[in-house]
Parts: C-alpha cells; sequence; structure tokens
C-alpha cells in the first residue's frame, strides 16, 4: 500500500514513521509512506501558502493552490485523496478497514484556521475527522490514520488473531486482559482463566466483551458508531 502526505511539518512524521510496529512495516516495504512539504508549492518566491479569508474573522486558511499543485504532482489520478478535518466524517474502525484495501491514500494535513473550502469540493474524495475535538493541525491525525490503517495490512501485526478479536473489530469492546501475577495488591485474576478451560474461557471473553459494550459504549451495540 501506498500513502501520501501533503504538510507543512514533514518533520513531525519522521520518528512514528521509524519507531516501533509502523516503523517495521515501513521497513519492511509492507506501506511506502512519502511525506511532501506543502511549503515546496507554495507561490511567489516566500512560498506563500496561506492568505486571510474572504469575509473577515481569525487566522488564516491555506489557499487551493498549492494543496492541489502538491496532490496534482504525485500525478495519481486513482489515489483516494483524504482530508483532514475536524467538520468530516468520524473516523471509526469499519472506515479503517475500507482504507486499508485501497492500494494508494493521499492524506492532506490542514493548518492554521483550515483550509480553502475548495480542497474539499474538488480535490478530496472525503473529509475524515479523528474524533470531535480541534488539534492545530491534521498531521496527528494522518498519523491516526497511518497507524490504524497500516495495522490492518497483513503481516504487520505478528498474530492476525489479535486484529479480530481487538475492541471494535466486531462491533464490541474487547474483553480485560491479565498477565502474571496472579494476585496483586489485593486483585485476584479471575479463576477461570487459570483453569485451563478454553471453552470456559472463550465463554468468559465473550460475555466481559458484551458487558463492558453495554455498560461504557451502549452506542455500538445500537449500531450508531459510523459508516
Ligand atoms: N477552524 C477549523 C474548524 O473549526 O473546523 C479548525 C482548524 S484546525 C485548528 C487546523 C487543521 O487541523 C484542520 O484543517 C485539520 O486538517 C486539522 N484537524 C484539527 N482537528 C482535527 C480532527 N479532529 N480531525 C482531523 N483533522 C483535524
Amino acid at each position: 500500500m501506498r500513502i501520501d502526505v501533503v504538510t507543512l511539518f514533514p518533520e513531525l512524521f519522521d520518528a512514528p514513521l521509524r519507531t516501533s510496529l509502523l516503523g517495521r512495516a515501513v521497513a519492511a516495504g509492507v506501506v511506502d509512506v512519502r511525506v511532501h512539504d506543502l511549503r515546496l508549492y507554495g507561490l511567489g518566491r516566500h512560498r506563500v501558502v496561506d492568505d486571510a479569508p474572504y469575509g473577515g474573522g481569525a487566522g488564516m486558511v491555506l489557499r487551493p493552490e498549492p494543496v492541489f499543485a502538491a496532490v496534482e504532482a504525485l500525478d495519481a489520478p486513482e489515489a483516494h485523496v483524504v482530508l483532514l478535518s475536524p467538520r468530516g466524517r468520524r473516523l471509526v474502525q469499519r472506515r479503517c478497514e475500507a482504507l486499508a484495501a485501497m492500494a494508494h491514500l493521499v492524506l492532506v494535513c490542514g493548518r492554521y484556521e483550515g483550509v480553502d473550502e475548495r480542497v474539499a469540493l474538488g480535490l478530496a474524495d472525503e473529509e475524515l475527522s479523528i474524533g470531535d475535538y480541534v488539534l492545530a493541525g491534521g498531521e496527528v491525525a494522518a498519523l491516526v490514520v497511518i497507524e490504524a490503517v497500516t495495522r490492518l495490512l497483513p503481516g504487520v501485526v505478528g498474530n492476525p488473531g489479535s486484529v479480530r478479536t481487538e475492541s471494535h473489530a466486531g462491533g464490541l469492546l474487547e474483553h480485560p486482559h491479565y498477565t502474571r501475577p496472579a494476585e496483586f495488591r489485593g486483585m485476584r485474576v479471575p479463576d477461570v482463566l487459570l483453569s485451563g478451560d478454553h471453552e470456559a474461557i472463550a465463554r468468559w471473553r465473550a460475555e466481559q466483551a458484551r458487558r463492558t459494550t453495554e455498560r461504557r459504549r451502549p452506542d455500538l451495540l445500537q449500531g450508531d458508531a459510523g459508516p
């Protein structure tokens, strides 16, 4: 899979793309992430990328020309272009699965007051939000998309079973996990997990997943988690 990122701050991607699971996936070539500096597509001698909003108001807005130019320079009309935006559709696991099935993603990171609306209208295939809060820029949101999508690609997570059973994969939150010691500060690991009875353990885990979801995220049981 290939992922291109368009950003004013390419350096924000350095450590995350070199570290742990994501770093290994990049090194192994499972995912080819290319980060592009939007400033290189800025206008004029000063490589201007932003301007004041028409109609007045606070902050600066990213102009459309540099963003269009940066994406069009990739010469990849088949790529799926995502604009990161708090106004976008909320990212959920099901959407990550759909994105992971795509061959080529382009992630456009906004900054300042946001991005000229013509990028959403004429360039992006979709706008995605990673949650109902506002970040300073789209870079952290892009990294969220990259990590959530990459760990779904074949061979990235060592045990594929863990991806299939974890929270949100089947519409429920995951059951609790315990490891050694069997007792810690008066808190004991549930007996069933020490029993060696795999059927009983599977039943307990399924029940715990259902109960935890009912208690913490009843919206998931009503299918309200979004597309
Ligand atoms: N004025 C905008 C608004 O109220 O919707 C917020 C702009 S924000 C400060 C700057 C950039 O950060 C956005 O263009 C977007 O790319 C990114 N961003 C901020 N919050 C985000 C979120 N929850 N999900 C995805 N991207 C986000």
